[in-house]
């Protein structure tokens, strides 16, 4: 599942190529896509794509001048992908959920779970997570602390709460808490100042590198271009059970949590 890294990526690939491109069609091939709140599209221009907690989001304009801009977030789940086609670009018609039409191209969204989602807004606050992004430069380490409150959740379960915290899943939870050398297994609140600290500084930087690499690629995610991340080159614990601790040359272990793999080094994470 593409985590605050892959959807980054992702808007980072297709701004340059959307932004000021206006939308001649919007057609929705799968009927679970259609939803009441659809604006009309065609003759509205690309404004802006970013990321939103772990949804890539796309702005549009008004209609010349009328009306309001409106606001689609699109969640990729397991499978979904966001691909720029240009002009006299093959189409991929297997798996194509919608193609948006615009001048010059199309964007197509292929997804062959149909798990993703697309979801329309009337202004960003509406569009907005409920968690707080995890490179906010309003998120200080004193805020991160107050968000973890007096809760007794294990600190991986608490780093997966997208209400906290929007972006993170299992890959980057069980990286950042090793890069933190702190244990999956601890309460969120017996944390001390010291440790938050710690836990956000590893929560930047790792989320930052793995940015710079373009994501993590295990089983299907691919970026917009259709390439793989390569952050995957990186990771010390994830995936790695039985391997070598890069930090203190302790065996990685495996374990469950809340149903979800959890990797971690038992001898530096405290
Ligand atoms: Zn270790």
């Amino acid at each position: 599942v593409p985590e605050l890294p892959e959807v980054e990526t992702v808007a980072r690939q297709l701004r340059p190529r959307l932004v000021g491109r206006t939308v001649r069609s919007l057609r929705i091939f799968d009927a679970r896509l259609r939803n009441a709140r659809t604006p009309r599209l065609a003759g509205r221009a690309v404004v802006d794509v970013s990321r939103s907690g772990k949804r890539v989001l796309i702005v549009f304009s008004a209609l010349r001048g009328r009306g309001r801009p409106h606001w689609l977030a699109v969640h990729l789940r397991m499978t979904g992908r966001l691909i720029w086609s240009s002009r006299g670009g093959t189409v991929e018609r297997d798996h194509l959920r919608a193609r948006f039409a615009l001048d010059g191209g199309s964007l197509l969204f292929v997804d062959t779970r149909r798990l993703g989602t697309m979801d329309w807004y009337r202004s960003p606050e509406e569009a907005a997570p409920r968690g707080m992004d995890p490179l906010s430069p309003v998120l200080t380490a004193r805020k991160l602390g107050r968000l973890a409150g007096r809760g007794r959740q294990n600190v991986k379960a608490w780093l997966l709460r997208q209400d906290r915290l929007a972006g993170l899943g299992n890959i980057y939870a069980s990286e950042i808490l090793h890069a933190a050398g702190i244990s999956p297994l601890r309460e969120i609140a017996s944390l001390d100042t010291v440790e938050l600290r710690r836990l956000h500084r590893s929560m930047r930087r790792i989320l930052r590198r793995a940015i710079e690499h373009c994501g993590t690629t295990f089983a299907s995610f691919q970026d917009a271009r259709g390439l793989e991340g390569s952050f995957q080159r990186f990771l010390a614990v994830y995936g790695r059970e039985g391997g070598v601790c890069p930090r203190c040359r302790s065996t990685v272990q495996r374990r469950l949590q809340q149903q979800r793999s959890t990797f971690y080094c038992p001898d530096c994470q405290r």
